[in-house]
């Protein structure tokens, strides 16, 4: 059903037809398009890319989508839909609880507020579809929609009716695992393996255990709990502090949830964060401190219910943990750090965090509709290194070996030498970045290369990078001399960077790219001043007869000149100094070979 490797379009002909790729969530929906042959999400007029799934239907018909309907709540709870994808084909009386009263339709499905699952739905899509058209300056009308691995036909078919009630075409409805497994490039690893998809989302969980065999993705087993995700946490938390909770109006409720909610996503990056709910109930106000232990503490039992659905799943499949060759995180939840943990240590692996755990499925949806489209180039973005990768030299300069936006795999190398005579190791520090100086860069790892000891210059350690499919990479130094080779892996750390940190070194890089270049022909001259002087110093005192006196006067000149701008640390004056004293010792070092030549013949006879 996925064959990317076939994918029209990848010749680099990008010129196809728009499909939109949607990720249609219970609490947070987005959209994404192929532009010039990349997949990207589509930010909103306030630069989000995540658009809450909420509507509000006014008293006199206006209706409002995201983020502006949920600001409605505090004032008309009653008139705002929210986890309306819960009622996707269902009949009435099959939910129990709903945010709004629910209402019988004439065929025997659900309504709220008079409207049908699917025209509450459409709404959220109009929403999307207008970013996009906003955003990409023309007229969308086809997408592909994604959904939960366990919707039935009913509910897929439901989905379907909303996209078309919006005036989209819907030319494919995918499963929500599958396109998490698409945005992480999972269609790219071996010919048949398996993956599992944990998705912790605001209002459901699930997990999926797919198998993938020539760029066919299958869902070998899927469980899950539909009333089980972030929403629980924030719940409890605003439970815990105002245990009159369930007491209180619907509106001073979601005050509270909504800060419930900024609390616990602050406490995925903080240990401690202060909860304020100020005049709340209209006269009551909360200010207190919630340290992420606390937080964790309630999420536990939410969390094991998560692990008890993984063991069922992969017992389902017939997979132990040991087959599966990925574990990918997925839902906004999962950026809680304890939900992390727990994961990492059912699946005994670190889990893959290259992906925006709320954006993947909408990105998956967007590589699909790229496909379907014709407009996705073969190479995604996972596929270059997105930073140069080098080792440090003499100096603290970078020397790039592979460059940034190089095609993986791939492999490069460069010969290094001893920087002083009798050395025995050399230190060999691996860095990522698209700065000069080796500082400004960031390391990945460091190791020793021990090599036999030699005159300064005449060690040989080759140094060669290879990074494999999977984005990782390996060193490997080899001291020419003795043919002993010193091999490390660096995992992951090479390909997986986060996009904001790769715009904001390479923006580093323009912003010091002038101050960076006269740092590096500083150092490149100083280099060659600190070897050139002494060298020449030497030689004079030596073999002095071998000059003329004016050749000994502008020699003398021209290393005065050098140590003058050495002290005055100028780059350029520097570089020109140096010229001009290796042009006045030319001749003065021929004779010298040239003597040296003459008293080994000498000695010979
Ligand atoms: P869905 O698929 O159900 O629409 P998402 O995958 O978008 O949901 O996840 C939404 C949930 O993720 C919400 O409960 C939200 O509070 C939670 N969430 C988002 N960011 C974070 C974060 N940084 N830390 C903890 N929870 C988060
Ligand atoms: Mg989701």
């Amino acid at each position: 059903m996925i064959d990317p490797a076939g994918a029209p379009g990848e010749s680099g002909n990008v010129t196809g037809e728009l499909i939109l790729g949607i990720d249609l969530g219970t609490t947070q929906s987005a959209v994404g398009a192929v532009e010039s042959g990349f997949p990207i999400l589509l930010a909103d007029a306030d630069g989000r890319r995540i658009t809450p799934s909420a509507v509000w239907f006014g008293a006199d018909g206006a209706v409002e989508v995201g983020r502006k309907a949920l600001r409605r709540r505090t004032v008309e709870p009653g008139r705002v839909v929210t986890s309306v994808k819960r009622l996707m084909g269902r009949r009435h009386g099959e939910e129990r609880e709903f945010c709004v009263p629910m209402e019988r339709a004439a065929d025997g499905g659900v309504k709220v507020l008079g409207r049908s699952p699917e025209e509450v739905s459409a709404e959220i899509l109009k929403e999307l579809k207008r970013i996009a058209e906003m955003r990409l300056e023309r007229p969308a009308g086809k997408a592909v929609i994604t959904v939960p691995a366990y919707f039935n036909d009913a509910q897929r078919a439901a989905t379907k009716r909303a996209g078309e009630l919006a005036g989209l075409e819907v030319v494919r409805i995918l499963s929500e695992p599958t396109a998490a497994a698409l945005a992480y490039g999972l269609d790219k690893l071996g010919e048949r393996s398996r993956v599992a998809v944990y998705d912790l989302g605001g209002g459901t969980f699930d997990l999926s255990v797919l198998e993938m065999q020539d760029g066919v993705f299958q869902v070998l087993a899927t469980r899950g709990d539909t009333r089980l995700g972030g929403d629980d946490l924030d719940l409890a938390l605003a439970r815990g502090l105002a245990p009159d909770f369930d007491t209180l109006d619907a509106a001073a409720k979601v005050r509270l949830l909504d800060e419930a909610e900024r609390v616990k996503r602050a406490l995925s990056e903080r240990e401690s964060e202060t909860f304020r709910a100020p005049f709340y109930d209209g006269s009551r106000s909360l200010e207190t401190e919630v340290t992420r232990a606390e937080l964790e503490a309630l999420a536990k039992p939410l969390v094991a219910r998560t692990l008890t659905c993984c063991r069922q799943a992969l017992s389902d499949a017939g997979t132990g943990v040991a087959e599966l060759d990925a574990v990918v995180l997925v839902g906004g939840s999962t950026r809680i750090p304890a939900v992390r943990r727990a994961v990492a240590e059912l699946f005994g692996r670190e889990p893959d965090l290259s992906q925006h755990p709320d954006e993947a499925v909408a990105l998956g949806a967007t590589i699909q509709a790229g496909v379907l489209g014709g407009t996705m180039r073969r190479m995604v973005l996972l596929d270059v290194t997105p930073l140069s990768l080098g080792v440090e030299t003499f100096g603290g300069l970078m020397n790039v070996i592979i460059p940034r936006n190089t095609t993986i795999p791939c492999k490069a190398g460069e010969m290094f030498t001893n920087a002083a005579t009798g050395q025995a190791l050399m230190r060999v520090r691996v860095l990522q970045g698209e700065r000069e100086m080796a500082r400004d860069n960031w390391e990945l790892g460091n190791f020793e290369v021990p090599f036999e000891p030699m005159p300064k210059g005449q060690a040989r350690v080759g140094v060669q990078f290879r990074i494999d499919e999977n984005g990782i990479l390996e060193v490997l130094a080899r001291d020419v001399g003795t043919g002993r080779d010193t091999v490390v892996e660096i995992r992951n750390a090479a390909v997986d960077v986060d996009d904001a940190a790769v715009e904001k070194m390479v923006g580093e890089s323009v912003e010091h790219a002038f101050d960076d270049m006269a740092e590096r022909i500083f150092t490149e001259a100083r280099l060659k001043a600190e070897e050139l002087l002494p060298a020449v110093a030497q030689a004079l005192a030596d073999a002095g007869d071998l000059v003329a006196a004016g050749e000994r006067q502008e020699i003398e000149q021209a290393a005065a000149a050098v140590r003058e701008a050495l002290a005055a640390g100028l780059p350029n004056p520097l570089k020109a100094a140096v010229q001009r004293l290796d042009k006045a010792t030319e001749a003065f070092a021929a004779a010298l070979v040239e003597r040296a030549m003459e008293e080994a013949l000498m000695r010979r006879m």
